[in-house]
């Protein structure tokens, strides 16, 4: 028997986002990375949002960004996220560029203590044998 999921998963499917699923099972953050204006983007697609190229390769990111935005939930809209509130939502703009959305953690959530602008890394949670998802924590 599983142990119970605090949240709905993805599933992994689409070809141009394996590389992102398999590089979090490794433990690394892999980003699309244009092969003709060399900028990053998320989330994966197949081609550019910057120039519409379609030669759109991989880089592995530092896993170190800044927090953009952030909100604290005191419960959850959805009923199938069981994780115990209140909780960090947050929007994490990485070193390499590209914004995404995650959840803050091993950090109180309150608002006198979480900051816009500081700095955060990734933490790798396992959550089955496919689905591997990065959370943040603030950077040690
Ligand atoms: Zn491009």
């Amino acid at each position: 028997m599983e142990t119970e999921l605090l949240r709905p998963l993805p599933t992994p499917m689409t070809p141009e986002a394996m590389p992102y699923w398999e590089g979090l099972r490794e433990g690394k953050l892999m980003l699309p990375k244009c092969d003709d204006c060399a900028k990053t983007f998320f989330f994966p697609r197949i081609s550019c949002p910057h120039c519409h190229s379609r030669n759109v390769g991989w880089m592995q990111a530092s896993g170190k960004g800044t927090l953009y935005s952030f909100q604290i939930a005191h419960r959850a809209l959805n009923p199938n996220f069981k994780i115990p509130p209140p909780y960090i939502l947050a929007m994490v703009e990485l070193e390499e560029g590209p914004r995404l959305m995650s959840n803050l953690i091993n950090i109180e959530a309150d608002p006198a203590i979480v900051k816009i602008g500081m700095a955060v890394e990734v933490v790798y949670e396992k959550q089955n044998d496919e689905v591997t998802i990065p959370l943040f924590q603030p950077a040690t």
